[in-house]
């Protein structure tokens, strides 16, 4: 178990809107006149007012296993920061190309976003070098980029003479306690 699925308002009992649940339990499945219903309980996720626990009667065949491949679901799962689709280090590989197309037109507010992720990590990964952490949040963002005064510059400089700046910009963005 384990799986996040996904059911639309009509095909579960009861809520508004599209259910998304993270499935502890696979219960009995009941046969109704309209096809076959499921009780699942799981962690419903999405909700305003934060994940909650609960059990759910679903039809079967509206129940949809959330795509790997969906956008929303290649989210860092916390404390861990694994993706929650792919189980690689987050950001993954597809995470990373998809934050390079959707801020294709504004990668200093890319920079910015991974920054402030580095910051969660930094907190939740306390034994994880803090060099290591920039270059997975912010050192694959590569050569290309313009600009200055943005976090993702420090990792770029290959001068010697340099290194000791990024350093000490490097570690600004990892506070240790
Ligand atoms: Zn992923």
């Amino acid at each position: 178990m384990g799986d996040v699925v996904e059911v639309a308002e009509q095909y579960y009992c009861y809520g508004l809107g599209t259910l998304t649940l993270r499935v502890i339990e696979v219960g009995r499945r009941e046969r109704h006149s309209d096809g076959i219903w499921i009780n699942l309980r799981g962690v419903e996720l999405g909700r305003p007012a934060g994940p909650r626990q609960g059990r759910v009667l679903a039809r079967l065949d509206a129940v949809r296993i959330r795509s790997a491949s969906a956008p929303a679901a290649h989210v860092p799962i916390r404390p861990g920061w694994g993706c929650a689709a792919c189980g690689q280090d987050w950001p993954c590989p597809d995470r990373r190309r998809r934050l390079l197309r959707e801020y294709a037109e504004n990668r200093a507010a890319l920079g910015i976003y991974l920054s402030l992720h580095l910051v969660d990590a930094a907190a939740d990964l306390r034994h994880a070098p803090a060099d290591s952490l920039y270059s997975r949040f912010l050192g694959w963002l590569g050569q290309d980029q313009d600009g200055a005064g943005r976090p993702v510059s420090a990792v770029q400089s290959p001068s010697p003479a340099s290194s000791s700046v990024s350093k000490r910009s490097r570690t600004s963005y990892v506070p240790r306690s």
